[in-house]
């Protein structure tokens, strides 16, 4: 039986380094980007989905044109390559897909680019080894510490992050041992609700709005009728820019988002990200206009590609009832939704209805998993504070989750 976990570590990054792990980033983002471009466009018209071909295409050139180290090059390549095959298994189910894009601040590390310690990791930079602390927490009850300071967790590889100024090290941990019964292992999964005015929000109680999306969108909408007025052949050219332009925007608004959801799924420990089935959408959710319904696959499917890199899965469920469903005593009924306010009609549970959604969207996977094969393995919805079972019954603290 094997057990991954993602550890997010914040790291103490001594007197200069912080420079030196930029440009590691930067660089780094740049092999990733070439990669992606060329085996998009691939040979004979083909998208190239093998890394040894990408790595022949591309390794010589791109270690001329930075100054990582050989490991670091090759990994911004295979990130490409991992991104394209699973464009190409969108393309094969007649899905929309785009050429992928790097624009977090991130690079992969494995044993050869790096040194990982159970206290500190030391990272390769285009300036040599860099060596940082980790800053951990003192419960050696939680994650990170709890796998970090446990030998039995072996690291595999880490991705290094930028977030709001700081550096953080997603490390992949894995612990294996000889117990054979499959039904054992504990997932936690984060439910997350898709909708026109919260753009997104999850069962640990965030929310992204979708204030900036929809305010560029009447922006856009605005523009271009006044251009469409004129009728012009000049007109039609702007109006294609400002598509272009605002198709560029949206994108790198629902990266940020599409990371940020992955983030919350690896700093509370999540092995799954649930999202409803966006097939039938604009039925449950009448006001969803194509261009959210164009957002909403999107970010899903940005989010299940980063959250690969960590080593969580995000899975798709039956959507019905999810809006009307009491998330926590069960009761469904249209009168207990009114618009963003949720109250049940039968035990009066009152939250925001997105919140409420996005925690039965989590526990719909409970329930599909319990009926799986292998007898169901337990499995939890994690919230604010604690986890939620598919009784309905809270885990750890139960406070300040009503
Ligand atoms: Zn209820």
């Amino acid at each position: 039986m094997e057990y991954r976990r993602t550890a997010v570590i914040k790291l103490d990054t001594p007197e200069g380094a912080d420079t030196h792990l930029r440009e590691t980033v930067e660089q780094f983002k740049y092999c990733a980007n070439t990669a992606s471009e060329w085996c998009w466009h691939g040979d004979d018209g083909y998208h190239v989905t093998s890394k040894a071909k990408a790595d022949d295409a591309l390794y010589d050139q791109l270690r001329e044109d930075t100054e990582l180290t050989a490991n670091l090059v090759q990994k911004g390549i295979h990130q490409a390559v991992e991104a394209i095959k699973s464009c190409v298994e969108r393309l094969k189910n007649d899905q929309d897909t785009s050429r992928p894009t790097f624009s977090a601040d991130t690079a992969i590390y494995d044993k050869r680019s790096a040194t990982f310690h159970r206290d500190r990791v030391s990272l390769s930079t285009p300036d040599g080894r860099i060596e940082c602390d980790y800053i951990l927490p003192d419960d050696a009850d939680l994650p990170p510490t709890k796998y970090v300071a446990n030998e039995d967790y072996e690291f595999r590889r880490a991705t290094l992050h930028r977030r709001d100024g700081d550096w953080y090290l997603h490390a992949s941990m894995l612990k294996e041992d000889d117990d054979t019964d499959t039904t054992t292992e504990h997932r936690t999964v984060l439910g997350v609700d898709l909708g026109v005015n919260q753009l997104a929000v999850a069962s640990t109680g965030q929310f992204w709005s979708a204030d900036e999306f929809n305010h560029w969108k009447r922006e856009y909408e605005n523009r271009r009728g006044d251009l469409q007025q004129c009728g012009t052949r000049a007109a039609h050219e702007a109006i294609a820019g400002v598509e272009r332009k605002e198709d560029g925007r949206f994108e790198m608004f629902l990266h940020r988002v599409a990371n940020e959801i992955v983030a919350e799924a690896a700093e509370h420990d999540c092995s799954h990200i649930v999202f409803e089935d966006l097939t039938d959408i604009r039925e449950s959710v009448p006001q969803t206009s194509w261009h959210h319904l164009w957002a909403f696959r999107r970010l899903y499917e940005y989010v299940a590609y980063k959250a690969r890199e960590q080593g969580v899965e995000a899975v798709q469920v039956d959507p019905r009832n999810t809006s009307k469903r009491c998330s926590t005593c069960g009761f469904t009924h249209d009168d207990n939704r009114n618009g963003e306010d949720f109250e049940c009609q039968d035990c009066g549970y009152q939250n925001h209805a997105d919140y409420n959604a996005s925690k039965n969207i989590g526990l719909q996977y409970l329930r599909r998993r319990q009926n799986a094969d292998d007898g169901g393995a337990p499995v939890d919805v994690r919230l604010n504070r604690g986890t939620l079972t598919v009784s309905g019954a809270y885990n750890l603290p139960a406070t300040s989750e009503a």
